[in-house]
């Protein structure tokens, strides 16, 4: 059954566009009739430190919808973003890629979903140069983290009733490190009967990806193997720019467009706010608004389908306030 009660969810507009495409996200979800009151908090990497305030309010919301930061160059990650990843222990990055219609790609029926491990595999940051000619970079592969990610990718497909978990992995040469992760998985599925579980080798993995996506559903993948086939993924639908998603954790789970600030056309009304809102639909079905968030999802995909009134990166001429007026006619018409 769905979710009726209503909640109130951290808003960090963010950057450049942020402010505009997350007016959009309110306004739709406003027409929608979500009952969410909105915590708005100004956070802006540019800034730099780590807010309090923005942690205070995820941490008793649990739930946040994140902007693009724009990141100060030369220093990489936000530190923000390792902020909130450190204090929610957020530990899955889901990245759903979803075909959108009318945007003409390689493959027109692409549903997939990567489940990347985001604590520790070959991010953990333990390097070192033993002598001028040498270096090395240590893997931590845990059980503990492994079981939870797995856990938490055989939940995801049992809640969006998806038939397959594939392990992706390179245990024929990391012996124990994918090997652990695999082990963990395999103990993992053998909870889910009903759900196929499927282990496959990153490279075969890869170029059933570029072949036929449709061989694949739902990845669960350590953090480095996941990093780079969610960008593939994203590139069978489009790029980066329609992609939503959900960074899950122990104490709060944080949705986000995968995009950034986009400062060529910020505040000139151009923006699309599609990836944030699909990030904003996965909140709503991460909370159990199920119909509600399939009514945002068939809105949205229906007004491109139309073609009518999309905005300047899916070829069309609409402004970002004329393309969520579209969303929301549909959603008026459909409800
Ligand atoms: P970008 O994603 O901001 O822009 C790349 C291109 O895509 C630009 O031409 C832009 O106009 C276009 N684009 C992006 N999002 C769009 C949208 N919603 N609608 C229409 N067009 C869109 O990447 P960039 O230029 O490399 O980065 C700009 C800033 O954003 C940098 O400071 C970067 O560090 C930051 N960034 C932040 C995040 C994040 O917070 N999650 C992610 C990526 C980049």
């Amino acid at each position: 059954p769905d979710r009726t009660e209503p909640f109130t969810a951290t808003l960090i507009a963010g950057d450049g566009i942020g402010p505009e495409i997350s007016e959009a996200v309110q306004k739709i979800f406003n027409a929608a009739g979500i009952p969410v009151s909105w915590e708005p908090v100004q956070v802006s990497a540019l800034t730099g430190g780590v807010n309090t305030e923005v942690i205070n309010s995820v941490e008793k919301n649990k739930i946040a919808l994140k902007g693009p930061l724009a990141t100060p160059i030369g220093t990489g990650h936000t530190s923000l973003n390792l902020a909130l990843r450190k204090a929610f222990k957020l530990y899955a990055n889901v990245r759903p890629s979803v075909s959108i219609p009318g945007y003409k790609t390689l493959y027109d029926n692409v549903d997939l979903t990567v489940i990347r491990e985001n604590t520790e595999g070959e991010y953990s940051g333990i390097e070192h140069t033993v002598n001028p000619g040498l270096a090395e970079s240590i893997k931590v592969i845990t059980a503990d983290a492994s079981t939870r990610v797995a856990q938490y990718a055989f939940q995801y497909a049992h809640q969006h009733k998806r038939s397959t978990v594939s392990a992706i992995h390179k245990a024929s040469i990391m012996k124990m490190t994918d090997g652990l992760f695999i082990d963990s998985c395999r103990k993992v599925a053998a909870r889910w009967p009903h759900i196929n579980y499927v282990e496959k080798s990153l490279d075969a993995a890869m170029l059933q990806l570029v072949q036929n996506p449709a061989q694949l559903d739902v990845m669960v993948l350590p953090n480095l193997y996941g990093d780079i086939v969610s960008d593939l993924c994203a590139g069978l639908i489009g790029g980066l720019g329609l992609t939503p998603s959900a960074n899950i954790g122990r104490d709060a789970a944080i949705f986000e467009a995968v995009h950034g600030t986009a400062p060529d056309i910020a505040g000139q009304n151009k923006a699309n706010p599609t990836a944030l809102l699909l990030s904003g639909v996965m909140m709503l079905r991460h909370l159990g608004f199920y119909t509600k968030a399939d009514l945002i999802h068939e809105a949205t995909m229906a007004t491109i389908r139309e073609g009518k009134s999309i905005t300047g990166d899916l070829g069309g001429k609409a402004g970002t306030s004329e393309y969520t007026d579209a969303i929301i006619s549909r959603l008026q018409q459909e409800m």
